[in-house]
């Protein structure tokens, strides 16, 4: 049986949870999905995170991937992480790197199951600079020093690609490997802020092919469900290859709300809030997952051929371009995607008004913590 008929009617547990403790940040970067700036004053406290953490154990969550905005900049992050893992919880976090400083580091390394990634938009400071902003570049670089100083294990540099970065995918690759790092490529969508820059950022067609070859040369190069759409091209990547959004992938915001992907923070995919509802309650009974899972796949692409491994692509990207669960994905291979974008008057809008970045105190052990120290 193939992954899709044994997942679209979703599992019992999500498989890929991520949690946005935070959208907190003292970056701005071009694209992020949650358009992070501001923290919310009603962010789930520790305890209320404690209990979500306990909800997700007698449901049998494995891992959780934390995120924000910058999770470490909550003053509870190590505190909700240790609690997780102390409960059997495995933890992926990323961050911006502003915050790893010797004694996180240290803390990273001696944790079983726990990773961190590291985020990376271009493998030279002017090309990761101009999406993430001013110093992140020598910030990120910084982090990976001192984890690699602290012998971290299971280090990650992750990439959201663009066609700024898409020439440098050999100096990336080469780059984490000097850290001890691996490299994790994932699809740029629109979004959050994503929506503003996706059209300018987006991959051509050629830059796709060349990005699948790349990949399909690379299977050591984490990517999540990212690149499915472009299984049409040859043998499928590594991976999910579906949409998991509400079936196995959801996430969790700052304030509890529950939503079918990261990518999808819009009351549309809103399934309901953990201070009225628990999570199990929600994920497994919530109207908007129940319709996920009874989608049968997109009308305009029955007659692919490709069907079997695409499965009309990413369902964030249809929406934040103003397209239908029915519409091919609009980076489809076969540019089916692209002629219905092209009469499509309408895209939605995110959310932006948390977008305005913090300041946050430099790393007292970090050198050069550049984006730190940012007066912002
Ligand atoms: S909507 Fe897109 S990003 Fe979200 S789970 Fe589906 S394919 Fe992945
Ligand atoms: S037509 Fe649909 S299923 Fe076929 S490749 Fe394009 S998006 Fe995928």
């Amino acid at each position: 049986m193939s992954n899709f008929n044994h997942l679209k009617t979703g599992l019992s547990a999500p498989i890929c949870l991520t949690w946005e403790l935070t959208y907190a940040c003292n970056l701005s970067c071009a694209h992020c999905l949650s358009s992070s700036g501001r923290r919310d004053p009603h962010e789930l406290s520790t305890d209320e995170a404690k209990e979500v953490i306990d909800q997700l154990v007698e449901m049998n969550v494995f891992y959780i991937n934390i995120g924000g905005g910058e999770p470490t900049i909550r003053s509870d992050f190590k505190t909700i992480a240790s609690y997780a893992l102390s409960k059997g919880v495995g933890v992926k976090f990323s961050t911006n790197g502003s915050r790893i400083d010797r004694d996180m580091a240290q803390w990273i390394s001696e944790e079983s199951y726990l990773d961190v990634q590291v985020s990376l938009d271009g493998a030279t400071a002017s090309t990761n600079d101009e999406i993430r902003g001013p110093g992140s570049f020598q910030t990120a670089i910084t982090a990976l020093e001192v984890l690699q100083s602290a012998k971290a294990p299971s280090v990650k540099v992750s990439t959201v690609i663009t066609n700024k970065s898409i020439s440098q995918l050999d100096e990336l690759y080469a780059l984490s490997a000097s850290y001890g790092a691996q490299l994790r490529v994932t699809r740029l969508r629109p979004s959050g802020r994503g929506a503003l820059t996706w059209a300018s950022l987006k991959l051509s067609q050629v830059e796709q092919e060349y990005l699948f070859r790349w990949l399909s040369c690379h299977r050591d190069v984490l990517t999540g469900d990212s690149f499915f759409h472009l299984s049409p091209l040859g043998d499928p990547l590594d991976g999910l290859n579906m949409c998991g959004a509400g079936r196995v992938v959801c996430l969790i915001d700052p304030v509890g709300d529950v939503y079918a992907c990261p990518f999808v923070i819009h009351d549309s995919f809103r399934a309901g809030n953990l201070r009225d509802t628990s999570f199990m309650e929600i994920w497994r009974h919530s109207k908007v997952f129940e319709c996920l899972r009874n989608e049968t796949g997109p009308k305009s692409c029955s007659t692919c051929n490709a069907i079997d491994s695409c499965h009309g692509g990413c369902m964030a990207t249809k929406f934040f371009n103003g397209l239908s669960f029915d519409d091919p994905d609009p980076e489809c291979v076969f540019g089916r995607g692209a002629m219905t974008l092209s009469r499509v008057k309408t895209s939605i809008m995110p959310d932006l008004s948390r977008s305005r970045p913090i300041y946050i105190r430099p790393n007292k052990s970090a050198k050069n913590s550049t984006v730190a120290s940012r007066k912002i």
